[in-house]
């Protein structure tokens, strides 16, 4: 152990951070803001924060103060907190902890150096705006530019005025810093010198079709080409990096590397590591194994290994040119992901990770002419994303104005119209633009608005099922819950027939989570049970834990726990929060999928989601709602139920009916048309 202490600090002292760390400080104790530029892999995440606290920066006369470090990515926050932890040779949760939603390992006596998503402390400043009990902020990975980065930045311009003894750290890759820069007016950037080797790009020389079979194809040439004997065992010269765009085809880039690999007759080891954000934390720490020179590892990432998550040892990156980002479209209030070409910015900062640890070679699946096409730089998340969310806490903030906020960049005006305007179709907001009652107390709960909507109205006595709803809304806030490998599909389809409600996946989730429940609590085996029923074990026990928590905030808001007295209080009450998000059966496919359209966006068509329980029964009445909108190859409703017209009617009446006549008096800028319908 006093070995492996000695070379985490010789790790510690060799990082580029360490050499400038007197400056680094000097510069910091000078300024308010501090604009910090470095290399990934430098120690901007995992020293910055240690060195404050090494300077004092969590004692303020005897007082604790705790040092924040946010994250773009609760992975990030996470894996890093924990690689601190061991740095400082404490146990993760006490002096050096992490918050990310719905996960606290901290420790309020103890926790002096805090990491945490970028959510989680917007959610603290909306209980305490002052952050009283922090010290120095470090806003990392700010050059990434998320709609959190950006919302708290701007929320700093005011907040560092109020409170001159905040630090404020602001972290960024070389794109992007001046901005933050100017953004702050006087605040100096500091560089942290790197150690980068170069990097020989490598286009390829035609458009490839497919981009999954081109990347398999280059690990398998750089593997075989460059892997030597040596004494009897193979030995390699560095690991690779694939950037991918997200879990699907990074599953399935392993799997064909997998078989391809199999197919050959005695391939040098070479081991496979995925990673992407929603993967389990224990596999992804897999990835820090140290560097075994006989295999050599591949490392098959979303994005997020592009800064935030530093991989050492990589000699070779393959990159795919694309990245997912979500979309949203206004006019159909429909967030949509999509796979798009990265910009410039991010293929330099892909190809660099080649270069860290000496010369590296990136291979390009792309030609060199689809540079002329690329972004500069990435469009930063505030101008393409639902504000929703952002604009209802800035309400609760008092931001009346919203115009007035100080954006890095304004999000584009229909953008920040819709927004509002779905928050007042849910009854957020007023006619006037004012928070309302109900839309105060959706900020009490970290989910999204029409969520802590069904939570609210499930606790009066109106709709009765609270107990139940914040069921169904945990389970809604968890992905994968049915596992479906694809060689036993059929028969996952058939295991998840079986806890079908008619008419709603609501219901169905509801039901899903009841039967596990139920189950714990006999003596039998809980894995074997989730295995033969093709359930998640992980993702129940997740949904458990949430449910917990949405528990407490209720408690903490004095809303009582209600017990449904039959399924229509939750089909109402889900006819309450969603009619909004409503749609009309208008042909019965027999074979194939049933067309609706939405009462909404202009009666655009819509299909049941080829997951929904709704795809194979015969429906009592032709009007649905619907948890989300999502576009794949067509416009899918997700999280269907069925409920009766009149209730979207009574419910809805102001939303469908009102909208249009009162666009004039209304204060919100009504952008949409087409509120009404024909139910
Ligand atoms: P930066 O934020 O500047 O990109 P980091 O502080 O994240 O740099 O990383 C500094 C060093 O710490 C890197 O060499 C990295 O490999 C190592 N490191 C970071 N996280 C872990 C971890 N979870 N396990 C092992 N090493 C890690
Ligand atoms: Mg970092």
């Amino acid at each position: 152990d006093d070995t492996n202490r000695e070379t985490i600090l010789e790790q510690r002292r060799n990082l580029p951070a360490f050499a400038v760390k007197h400056d680094l400080i000097t510069t910091i104790r000078d300024n308010q803001v501090t604009i910090i530029i470095g290399e990934t892999g430098s120690g901007k995440t995992t020293q910055l924060t240690q060195y404050l606290y090494e300077e004092g920066f969590t004692n303020l006369n005897g007082v604790k103060q705790v040092i924040a470090c946010t994250q773009p990515r609760r992975v990030a926050a996470m894996s890093v907190a924990k690689r601190v932890s061991e740095e400082m040779n404490c146990k993760l949760g006490q002096e050096v902890g992490f918050t990310i939603r719905f996960e606290d390992k901290t420790d309020p006596n103890k926790t002096i150096i805090k990491y945490m998503t970028e959510g989680i402390l917007l959610r603290e400043i909306l209980v305490d705006p002052m952050l009283t009990n922090y010290s120095c902020i470090i806003i990392d990975e700010a050059h990434e530019r998320s709609l959190n980065t950006d919302i708290l930045l701007g929320l700093f311009r005011n907040l560092l005025m109020k409170r001159r003894d905040l630090k404020l750290i602001v972290t960024s890759a070389t794109m992007n810093a001046d901005k933050f820069t100017r953004f702050f007016g006087t605040a100096p950037q500091f560089t942290i010198p790197g150690r980068t080797y170069p990097v020989e790009v490598f286009f390829n020389k035609n458009t490839c079709s497919d981009y999954v079979e081109a990347a398999v194809k280059q690990i398998l040439t750089v593997h075989l080409r460059n892997s030597s004997m040596s004494s009897g065992e193979y030995v390699n010269d560095g690991d690779i990096l694939v950037f991918m765009t997200g879990q699907e085809d990074i599953e399935i880039t392993c799997d064909l590397l997998r078989e391809k690999l199999d197919l050959l007759e005695n391939p040098p080891p070479l081991d496979i590591y995925p990673i992407y954000s929603t993967m389990p934390s224990d596999l992804q720490r897999k990835i820090f194994t140290k560097k075994n020179l006989r295999r050599r590892k591949v490392v098959v990432a979303t994005n997020i290994a592009e800064t935030s998550l530093t991989v050492d040892g990589i000699k070779y990156v393959i990159d795919c040119g694309l990245v997912k980002v979500k979309l949203y479209n206004p006019k159909l209030s429909m967030d949509t992901l999509q796979v798009v070409p990265i910009s410039l910015a991010n293929a330099d900062q892909r190809s660099g990770r080649a270069g860290r640890v000496g010369p590296g070679i990136t291979y390009r699946l792309y030609t060199e002419r689809a540079i002329d096409s690329m972004y500069i730089q990435p469009i930063p998340e505030i101008q393409r994303t639902n504000l929703c969310n952002s604009m209802l806490l800035l309400k609760s903030l008092h931001i009346e104005d919203i115009n007035r906020f100080p954006f890095l960049d304004s999000p584009p005006k229909d953008l920040l119209n819709c927004s509002l305007y779905d928050l007042w179709a849910i009854g957020a907001l007023d006619n006037l633009g004012a928070l309302t009652q109900l839309g105060k107390s959706m900020t009490k709960f970290p989910i999204e608005p029409t969520l802590a909507k069904l939570i609210l109205l499930a606790s009066r006595p109106e709709f009765h099922c609270s107990e139940e709803m914040i069921t169904i809304v945990a389970m809604l806030s968890v992905p994968n819950i049915f596992s479906r490998p694809k060689e036993r599909a059929k028969e996952a389809d058939m295991a998840r027939d079986k806890f079908v409600i008619a008419e709603s996946d609501h219901l169905t989730l509801l039901n899903v989570y009841t039967q596990w429940n139920i189950n714990m609590g006999k003596r039998i085996n809980i894995s074997a049970w989730c295995n033969k029923n093709f359930l998640q074990l992980k993702s129940l026990l997740r949904v458990k834990d949430i449910r917990k928590q949405l528990l407490l905030i209720m408690n903490s808001s004095k809303l009582p726990l209600l017990k449904s007295r039959s399924d229509d209080d939750i089909r109402k009450c889900l006819a309450a929060s969603f009619y909004h998000q409503a749609a009309k059966l208008t042909k019965m496919n027999l074979s194939g999928n049933p067309e609706f359209v939405s009462l909404r966006h202009n009666y655009m068509k819509m299909y049941l989601h080829p997951t929904s329980s709704l795809l194979d029964s015969n429906l009592s009445t032709n009007f649905v709602i619907y948890h989300e909108l999502v576009l794949t190859t067509k416009e899918y409703m997700n999280y269907i139920t069925v409920v009766d017209p009149m209730w979207l009617l009574q419910f809805g009446y102001k939303f469908y009916t009102v909208a249009d006549s009162y666009k004039d008096k209304i204060n919100l800028p009504i952008t949409k048309k087409n509120g009404r319908n024909d139910c």
